[in-house]
């Protein structure tokens, strides 16, 4: 059995549509990055490699490449799951949590997690998602981005 962990931290900007698991969210903002700025795949992008000791999302999809540029992170997640699959690798399952003070998110994440799962091949019950705020503090409560967490493990 192996486990990985993931993080990732966007912030907010103006002009842009917010997309967070695959599902773009009725928001005034969406999320600063060269890509689509979904932390919430990014997070889970990282997670895998991790636990398939593959180094990062970065590695393999810098943001200095113009490749990538405004690039639906899908994309990335399903390419990320090829690369762990040739190296013989299975998800057990993931667990995500999003930190964001604003929008909010539960009505969202049986969407999300409709779509990761269909992504990754794996069932939706493989995969959890949880929102939450953080009673407005630090840079998640000022409403100035948002972070995620993911663990996961392949068997
Ligand atoms: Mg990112």
């Amino acid at each position: 059995m192996r486990i990985g962990h993931g993080y990732d931290a966007h912030t907010f900007t103006e002009g842009k549509p917010l997309v967070l698991g695959g599902v773009t969210i009725p928001y005034d903002k969406g999320l600063k990055a060269h890509s689509d700025g979904d932390a919430v795949i990014h997070s889970l992008c990282d997670a895998l490699l991790g636990a398939a000791a593959l180094g990062d999302i970065g590695t393999y999809y810098p943001d200095t490449d113009d490749k990538y540029k405004n690039i639906d992170s899908r994309i990335l997640l399903k390419d990320v799951m090829k690369t762990i699959k040739e190296k013989g690798f299975k998800v057990g399952n993931a667990d995500i949590t999003i930190l964001a003070q604003e929008p909010r998110l539960l009505p969202y994440v049986n969407e999300m997690r409709k779509i990761l799962s269909s992504d990754m091949e794996i069932s939706i019950d493989d995969i959890n998602i949880k929102a939450t705020t953080t009673e407005e503090m630090g840079f998640v409560g000022r409403k100035e981005g948002v972070c995620v967490y993911t663990i996961c493990i392949f068997y």
